[in-house]
């Protein structure tokens, strides 16, 4: 796996693992770009987790780093996967969150994309 930006990539971290293999997940959707998979603790009917299959830390490192064709492949999934799952109409959430003040606990780029039900006013 190539690592990106900061240099502080942690190739052990539980989102490196999962897209190893070494460790499973509930897979939504898989593409050249990204794999997609159930949050492990779902804050809403609908909560799938779209990771970059390279290595990213965070988004500004994903937005620096990452090619555009791979940003456009990263959306253009996020996007594909919202309509599968038929969130389109009722809507729904897509965050990430980046660093300490916004909670990121696993430190590889990630989308939670979020639906299903009415959701708290952001932020929540
Ligand atoms: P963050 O706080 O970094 O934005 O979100 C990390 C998310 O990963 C959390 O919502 C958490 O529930 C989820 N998560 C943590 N460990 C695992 C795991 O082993 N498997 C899955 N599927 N989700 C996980």
């Amino acid at each position: 796996m190539a690592v990106h930006g900061t240099g502080s990539y942690d190739p052990d971290n539980i989102f490196a693992k999962i897209l190893r293999g070494d460790i499973p997940c509930k897979k939504v959707f898989e593409n050249e770009w990204v794999l997609a998979f159930h949050d492990i603790a779902p804050k809403a009917p609908v909560h799938v987790l779209i990771i970059p299959k390279k290595a990213y830390v965070s988004f500004i490192d994903f937005s620096k780093n990452a090619s555009v064709e791979e940003i456009a492949g990263v959306m253009q999934s996020a996007g594909r996967i919202a309509a599968d799952l038929h969130l389109e109409q009722a809507g729904y959430r897509l965050i990430t969150n980046a660093g300490q003040n916004a909670g990121q606990e696993v430190p590889h780029f990630h989308l939670h994309l979020m639906g299903g039900k009415a959701l708290p006013a952001f932020p929540a």
